[in-house]
């Protein structure tokens, strides 16, 4: 996604795999797409394409669910921001035009709008953007080393079984039974029947799955030690200096394993 670029006016990317699933679908999607938009918000820069009243450019939403009153008798809806003030020197006066002569309450209403913009302003300094309304979790960003399996050597469904290993979210049989899906008897690895099958030790810890990630190395000529957890592995593997040629080759080895 062009961060400099309103998501109404986002390009759908003509390549690549869920992103531009993704994208699609938030096209053609009006419903979907509005929840999209909900999730993201603007900062403010010059003005010239946050929408004053329909855009998340302050805290806590927009000023059209905000003030709904005040947006039905607006004539300004559809403006950007920096079509509903102008500059006095260095000072930025709001200035807003009604259809109508408002009301004592509405007048009151139109107080709070200025209040809530009291320290808002444009800037000529910079074009506005666009982020994220809200900070993801430690937990999903930490899951940021996983970006490189989306490259496109392999299909999008093994990239994305390869991703949730990665992230631990495979139904491993200690998962069903925390599940209550099997039996607590049921726990064992359906490989070794040694050991409790987590996500660990099914991809990677398991001796005979070991063996199957040691049979690929030694086709590549490297050893390689038992990482302590998949991340670790995975991000060995993916940061190895690797003749370019071979790269891809090596790539597709980690997903065959999985
Ligand atoms: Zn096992």
């Amino acid at each position: 996604m062009d961060p400099a670029v309103m998501l109404r006016d986002q390009p759908v990317p003509a390549r690549g795999g869920p992103w531009k699933d993704i994208c699609q679908l938030q096209v053609c999607e009006p419903r979907l797409r509005e929840k999209m938009i909900s999730g993201l918000s603007m900062e403010l820069g010059n003005g010239r394409t946050i929408r004053f009243w329909e855009d998340s450019w302050l805290p806590h939403g927009t000023l059209k669910d905000k003030f709904p009153r005040l947006f039905s008798v607006s004539t300004l809806t559809g403006a950007v921001v920096g079509d509903c003030g102008f500059w006095d020197g260095l000072d930025w006066i709001w200035s807003f035009q009604w259809r109508r002569e408002l009301f004592q309450w509405e007048l009151d209403l139109a107080g709070q709008l200025h209040e809530t913009l009291q320290s808002a302003k444009p800037t000529n300094e910079r074009e506005d953007t666009m982020m994220q309304a809200e900070v993801f979790p430690a937990e999903i960003t930490s899951y940021s080393f996983t970006r490189a399996i989306w490259k496109g050597f392999v299909p999008p469904r093994i990239e994305l079984l390869s991703w949730f290993v990665l992230i631990g979210r495979v139904n491993t049989n200690d998962r069903l039974c925390r599940l209550h899906v099997l039996d607590q008897n049921d726990k064992l690895c359906v490989l070794c029947s040694k050991s409790e099958e987590t996500v660990f030790h099914l991809f990677l810890g398991c001796d005979i799955t070991w063996q199957v990630w040691c049979a690929w190395l030694h086709a590549f000529g490297r050893s390689w030690c038992p990482p302590g957890n998949l991340k670790d592995h995975f991000e060995s593997w993916t940061n190895m200096a690797i003749w370019r040629v071979e790269r891809k080759r090596w790539f597709l080895g980690f997903f065959a394993v999985v």
